[in-house]
């Protein structure tokens, strides 16, 4: 997918959770109230990422991808919830890195999710705290998704 990076997200008014019933989150709004979307530079035009309530793959809470060519942010919604307010926003974020980056490396979605949330003011040193705690609380998966700690020791200082 040809893209790079041109603005994570914008922030408006809070939309209602009414979409959530219908199995289509459409925005992050829906999980956290705060209207945050997914916007991305493909072919030099600047498209908004479907969010979209579903499965993930291998069992995580959220996930970045393409789906019929374009880029899509599909949450386990229910999962979500469960989250701190900071946790479901990194995850936002990360997911929307990756799509926004055309990258599969979980460092890098790491390091830009987190450094958008701190240059938006969504971080602050107690919402960092909740988020740390989440991310430290990770196991490791695979050679990309390392254990918690190590992941955080690498996106702590992204700034
Ligand atoms: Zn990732």
């Amino acid at each position: 997918m040809p893209c790079k990076y041109l603005s994570l997200s914008g922030m408006g008014t809070t939309l209602s959770i009414a979409l959530l019933t219908a199995g289509n989150a459409q925005a992050f709004s829906d999980i956290d109230g705060t209207y945050l979307t997914c916007q991305i530079e493909q072919n030099g035009k600047v498209i908004q990422a479907a969010e979209i309530n579903g499965t993930p793959p291998g069992g995580f809470h959220a996930y970045g991808t393409v789906v019929n060519g374009y880029p899509t942010i599909i949450y386990d919604v229910y999962k979500m919830m469960q989250l701190p307010i900071p946790a479901r926003r990194f995850l936002f974020f990360h997911e929307c890195a990756h799509l926004a980056f055309g990258t599969s490396s979980e460092a890098t979605a790491n390091c830009e999710g987190i450094r958008e949330m701190r240059r938006k003011g969504m971080l602050s040193s107690a919402e960092e705290a909740q988020l740390r705690n989440y991310i430290v609380s990770l196991p490791a998966q695979d050679l990309e998704h390392v254990d918690g700690p190590l992941q955080w020791q690498r996106m702590k200082d992204c700034r």
